[in-house]
């Protein structure tokens, strides 16, 4: 059984249910779940403008977010994670255009994946990995190729979520002769490799290696069914699949 959850049930236990100590305690846990939910809607509102003006060439810095078809400003009420885009039934206020559903379930997965993930793993850093792992999904399914900085910001927060020095060591080492191979003889993505190195480094060899055969498998099969077997696949999802997978059956 998940360690947190016994660990919560056993807090549950020992608060008497006629107390105030018991309101407090469910207060605090509903508090946690909708901070949790409001912060990954916010974070996938940005993934969300940061893959869009990615694909449109503007810089996150450059404007205010704007509509992609009138130009006009998005005033600050209409910017609210989910809540503007059902209020305004996905059309611009202003041109009446359809905004299409990319935000909104942007906005509504990522607030679902921190409700979930927090009350599962009880890690805000792992909270931000699968993040970026989500947004580096979403990138290589439209692009076929990911952008560096965003594979280096998920390098350093591996790190910092699972610390080994000798084995990271180690893990680099392979990655370089791996890369050195894959530079003659393209086999994989560039960022499928990377990808492969940072789930090393949160993970280890073992669980790894299964990530990459759950990630094939379930490749092969979308592949076959498709019938796209000399098409160029985007593998970074099916490698967020696998690990998914993992991670949820060692809990
Ligand atoms: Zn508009």
């Amino acid at each position: 059984m998940n360690k947190h959850l016994i660990i919560v049930s056993r807090q549950f236990l020992r608060v008497n249910v006629f107390s105030s100590d018991f309101f407090v305690f469910i207060s605090r846990r509903f508090f946690m779940l909708v901070y949790f939910f409001i912060i990954g809607s916010i974070l996938g509102s940005f993934a969300a403008a940061l893959f869009s003006r990615n694909s449109n060439g503007e810089s996150i810095l450059s404007a205010r977010s704007h509509c992609d078809y009138c130009k006009k400003i998005i005033l600050f009420r209409d910017l609210i994670p989910i809540f503007s885009y059902l209020f305004l039934t996905g059309k611009c206020r202003y041109c009446k255009r359809n905004i299409g559903p990319f935000t909104f379930i942007c906005e509504l997965g990522f607030a679902l994946i921190w409700l979930t993930s927090y009350s599962l793993f009880h890690s805000v850093i792992l909270n931000i990995i699968l993040s970026i792992m989500i947004y580096l999904s979403i990138e290589d399914i439209s692009n076929k190729s990911v952008h560096f900085p965003y594979i280096l910001c998920l390098f350093i927060f591996s790190l910092i979520y699972n610390f080994n020095p000798l084995m990271d060591f180690i893990y680099i080492l392979f990655y370089l002769l791996i890369s050195l191979i894959n530079h003659h003889k393209e086999m994989l993505g560039s960022g499928d490799i990377d990808f492969i190195l940072i789930l090393m480094i949160i993970n280890n060899v073992i669980d790894t290696l299964k990530i990459v055969l759950i990630g094939s498998c379930v490749c092969l099969i979308c592949l076959v069914l498709t019938n796209k077997l000399r098409a160029r696949v985007p593998f970074i999802p099916f490698l967020l699949l696998g690990y998914l997978i993992i991670i949820c059956i060692k809990k």
